[in-house]
């Protein structure tokens, strides 16, 4: 089943997610449907939030560049969070052009570090507490910022925040075209 995903400007999208436990209902078959909603819209990470449950569950699907050949693995490589935590920051902060599911249209270069040292459930509940770097580890830091309430566009410089800031309105006001479903605090 496809989920709308909710926009910027939706109330979800600021809160502090809650963790969950193995009780919570129908959980195989929600994560299959963020997986579903997240490839439909050409996302390589979706988190809850954006669908409008505040809870702390994300998915990453993403096809691993490989340099020596310069093609994109089949299939993808694929990460369900549940509860994850970031326990340290590894390496030095790069930048890396992101986009956001919930934010159509806007693509920012954002300063983050390379590596974490994360700590996570996976679907089966089995407890992982890795090292993660490259796009992995981009992506878990851009969907763990949902879980806390915060977007990419946060974490700009003020004078970059100040150039999209129109854009940011359209969004806001609903005023986007997407290809996938889009719930926002105006339609
Ligand atoms: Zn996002």
């Amino acid at each position: 089943m496809l989920y709308p995903i909710i926009g910027l400007g939706h109330p979800t999208l600021r809160k502090i997610a809650q963790p969950i436990d193995k009780d919570y209902p129908n959980l195989d078959q929600l994560i299959a449907d963020m997986y579903e909603t997240m490839y439909n819209a050409d996302g390589v990470g979706l988190a809850a939030p954006q669908i409008d449950l505040s809870i702390r569950l994300v998915v990453i699907g993403f096809r691993p560049y490989d340099e020596k050949t310069d093609t994109y693995g089949d299939p993808a490589e694929e990460h369900t969070l549940i509860n994850p935590e970031i326990l340290e920051y590894l390496g030095d902060k790069q930048y890396f052009n992101e986009g956001c599911l919930s934010i159509p249209d806007i693509h920012e270069d954002v300063l983050r570090p390379e590596g974490l040292r994360l700590r996570w459930y996976d679907q089966q509940w089995q407890l992982h507490e890795e090292e993660i770097h490259g796009m992995f580890a981009r992506v878990a830091q851009h969907e763990i910022d949902h879980l806390n309430g915060k977007v990419f566009t946060d974490r700009l410089s003020p004078i970059r925040k100040t150039m999209i800031k129109r854009k940011i309105n359209d969004v806001v006001n609903g005023r986007v075209r997407t290809a996938y479903r889009m719930k926002t605090n105006k339609k």
